[in-house]
């Protein structure tokens, strides 16, 4: 079986690496084909946060300053050890950064391990961790994933937390109190297991080690995460009184001043030696005990948490040591503690108990999933399990049995859903799902980029920047084009895409400025799929890589996207038509249209118009409750957190608003343009009025990346879309406490701006 370890690897500490490498070790022992999901993240929750900005800014600047006089050790040779070591030793799956990447695992992978290391930790909740992108729960197996901490505060965080563990079948922690903790959120019966670096004994770990000298003279070993400076004078005294040379193996940059501190680069396999060879060991680090028993040496082991840490992690600790009985070993239990001599025996035989049984939970959760697989014969990666969807209608359009529907759902997105009786199983859908299939499109690094201002005041007014779009639409329509955009629906109050033909031409002022919600798409999927003539398509990234998906190559269709933050829920505008009508006093009637860009109001300064020609309000972005929502992207669907088109494209020309300095103080908006395909070179260089400029002001002004979704997110898009707040007051409890930070933040780098000028 392929196996897909997910787990930490990405920072260059040695417990994080020699857990995966042991880990990868006893799947590939048990008969089986390990390999590590090669993910990488730095991305914090964002979690609901009402703490005062006072306070906040005093914990952060103190935060900052211990940081900063705490700094961790990095080392371009160190790190390079590191890659060495995987490379040998380890197997990756293909980069993966969206869900869409994930998802495509479910096709290669059989089983998933997720674990161990702090994976689990609610401060770092990140339902990747919890295997979300898993289709069939019967694949997954979570082994040894720590929790960290004793408590969960975040009620969201445990939401999030309870409903993702109900969904694995063969479950354990590395710590008994992770595993008491999960039982009580989830009422699931939770074994608890060894560390992976525990599986492997001391004479399997000798084959890992490096050939590093440790020279001749006996020597104490002092390997110390933490930033508890009043240990080091202990280490120094007990190696002196044992008449050891102190060797330090350096965590932090003020290591490295520390007398004894090695300055050679260590990799793992240089770790394992200076471990083994070592007459003692003060370490405050979990992997430094598992590692100091497992090789039966002497050793004082430190808290490295203060107990009254809420966050404190000292758990793990006591946990291991309690175990194998072995708490003399902690300083704090008994500071002479250096001068006892261990006998191991009874520690070794309580080990070894305890390594069979988490193996026999590792042998026989991978024996069931593969019995499984077996005999279920799934199709892997059928549509219906897929969890990203932007509503573009690809897969309707392809279903040979009309088993699709798209229709908006409770959390106010349109998404497509499957009725079960009528789908055959052909997995149509799933070959032009543009999250499935992203296929090789240009990164925007490959893009040339223009800038474009229309020269007509009338069109600069309408359009959200400068009329790009407007002025590619007439040009094609002229050449006999018909235009597919997205328009306003005055009766119904949503966007929607329509077509506009050269006969129908003056309906193009309809396309013209950007609608800052979901548009219903599905209907012109299926037009574009049947026709053969000539025609143009503007929308979204992930409905324009529908598109692609469905026509495959055209020289007679142009495809071009827009810069795309994201899309709120239809939630958040129907509270806001509700505020405007209860609040503001407007009719919200058939002729009645929200403008989200107002441009006669301002350009960067931006202006929202609701009402009609008889009454209507003008408000600017920092008062308006949709644009606040909107912005702030807390309730954006779930594809958004995910999207793949952030930093590419399948279009032939993007479309963006040109931020950045160089039209700073332009009141009219100029349009940022892209273009990706030969096809979409030739046509822009053909538009009079469009300037060449550097890629870079792209990669420098746009959201290049994507935001992680927040922890709240299914109580905010819940409380959006049913009926008891009002939008002001939801904004006042999920995103106000926000914004003040934002605005707090501008004010600081304007005036370090301001600074630097002088
Ligand atoms: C949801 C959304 C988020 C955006 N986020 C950013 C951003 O973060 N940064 C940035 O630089 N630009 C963003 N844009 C693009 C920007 O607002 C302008 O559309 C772009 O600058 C082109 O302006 P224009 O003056 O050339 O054309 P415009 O006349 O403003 O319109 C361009 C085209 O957008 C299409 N369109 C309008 N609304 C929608 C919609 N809801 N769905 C699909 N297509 C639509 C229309 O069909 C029209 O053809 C976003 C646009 C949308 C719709
Ligand atoms: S698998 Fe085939 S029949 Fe089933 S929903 Fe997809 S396209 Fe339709
Ligand atoms: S994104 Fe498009 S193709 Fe994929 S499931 Fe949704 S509607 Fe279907
Ligand atoms: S952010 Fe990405 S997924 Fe979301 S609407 Fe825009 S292109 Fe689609």
């Amino acid at each position: 079986m392929n196996v897909g370890i997910m787990t930490w690897f990405q920072y260059h500490n040695y417990g994080t690496a020699l857990q995966v490498v042991a880990l990868s070790r006893k799947i590939n022992d048990f008969g089986h084909n390990a390999c590590v999901v090669n993910y990488t993240t730095n991305a914090s929750p964002i979690i609901k946060n009402n703490e005062s900005l006072a306070n906040r800014v005093v914990r952060k600047s103190f935060q900052r300053l211990k940081n900063h006089l705490n700094y961790e050790y990095h080392e371009n040779r160190r790190e390079l050890r590191f890659d060495q070591f995987y490379d040998y030793y380890l197997e990756f799956t293909d980069k993966c950064e969206t869900l869409g990447d994930f998802e495509l695992l479910n096709g290669s992978l059989d089983a998933f391990v997720c674990g161990s290391d702090q994976i689990w930790s609610p401060p770092n909740f990140n339902p990747r961790y919890f295997l979300d992108f898993v289709y069939d729960e019967n694949r997954m197996i979570a082994y040894a994933p720590s929790v960290g901490i004793l408590d969960v505060e975040n009620e969201n965080i445990r939401s999030r937390i309870s409903e993702n563990i109900s969904r694995f079948k063969y479950i354990s922690t590395r710590e008994k109190a992770g595993s008491d903790l999960l039982s009580k959120l989830t009422g699931q019966t939770i074994e608890t297991v060894l560390d992976p670096t525990l599986l492997l004994t001391q004479n399997e770990w000798h084959a890992y080690e490096s050939d590093y000298d440790t020279g001749n003279k006996p020597y104490l070993l002092a390997y110390m995460l933490g930033k508890r400076e009043e240990y080091w004078k202990i280490i120094k005294e007990i190696a002196d009184n044992l008449e050891l040379e102190l060797y330090i193996i350096p965590f932090r940059e003020k290591d490295i001043k520390r007398k004894g501190c090695i300055k050679n680069p260590i990799g793992p396999g240089d770790f394992l030696k200076l471990l083994c060879n070592a007459d003692y060991i003060c370490t405050d680090s979990f992997h430094g005990t598992v590692f100091s028993i497992n090789y039966n040496k002497p050793f004082t082991v430190f808290e490295r948490f203060k107990r009254n840490d809420n966050l404190n992690q000292n758990s793990r600790i006591y946990n291991i040591l309690g175990m194998l009985e072995l708490e003399e070993h902690l300083y704090q239990n008994r500071k002479d503690n250096y001068r006892i001599t261990i006998d191991y025996s009874e520690a070794n035989n309580k080990l070894e108990s305890a390594r069979s049984h988490s193996l026999s939970f590792l042998g026989k959760s991978l024996a069931s999933v593969q019995n499984y697989s077996e005999q279920a014969h799934l199709p892997r990666n059928l549509f219906f399990n897929n969890k990203l969807c932007c509503g573009c209608g690809a897969c309707k359009v392809s279903c040979p049995t009309g088993a699709i529907q798209i229709a908006l759902d409770a959390d106010g997105f349109y998404v497509a859903s499957v009725d079960h009786e009528k789908c055959i199983s052909c997995g149509k859908c799933s070959m032009v799902c543009p999250y499935l299939n992203i296929g090789d499109i240009p990164k925007i690094e490959e893009g040339n980029l223009f800038s474009y201002k229309d020269r007509e005041d009338a069109v600069l007014m309408r359009s959200s920047s400068g009329g790009a779009a407007f002025k590619m639409a007439t040009t094609l329509l002229d050449k006999g084009y018909s235009v597919v955009g997205c328009a306003y629906n005055k009766n119904e109050h949503f966007a929607e895409h329509i077509i506009v033909t050269p006969d129908t031409k003056d309906k193009l002022k309809l396309l013209q400025g950007s609608k800052y919600m979901q548009s219903k798409f599905y209907d012109c999927m299926k037009l574009i799929g049947n026709s053969n003539e000539p025609i143009v398509v503007f929308g979204t990234p992930c409905q324009i890589a529908g598109v692609k998906n469905i026509i495959g190559k055209r020289n007679d269709v142009f495809l071009v996207d827009l810069v795309c933050h994201g899309v709120p829920t239809y939630g958040s505008y129907k509270k806001y038509l509700q505020y405007l009508s209860i609040s503001k006093g407007l009719e919200i009637g058939n002729d009645f249209e929200t403008i989200f860009r107002f441009k006669p109001s301002g350009w960067r300064r931006r202006y929202i118009y609701n009402g009609n020609s008889e009454k209507y309000i003008i408000q600017h972005q920092s008062k308006d409750p949709y644009f606040l929502m909107f912005e702030h992207g807390f309730c954006y669907s779930k594809g958004c957190y995910e999207c793949p088109w952030r930093n590419k494209s399948a279009s032939d020309i993007r479309l963006g608003d040109y931020w950045g300095d160089k039209f700073a103080y332009d009141i009219t908006g100029v349009s940022m343009v892209c273009a990706f395909t030969e096809k979409g070179r030739h046509f822009i260089s053909q538009i009079e009025g469009m300037v060449v400029e550097n890629i870079r002001d792209y990669t420098m002004c746009q959201q290049m990346s994507n935001f992680p979704r927040p922890v709240f997110w299914e109580e905010l898009v819940y409380e959006l879309n049913s009926g008891f707040r009002d939008i002001e007051d939801i904004l006042k409890e999920y995103v106000i406490p926000y914004e003040k930070r934002r605005k707090l933040g501008k004010m600081y780098s304007n005036v370090v701006k301001m600074l630097h000028r002088k």
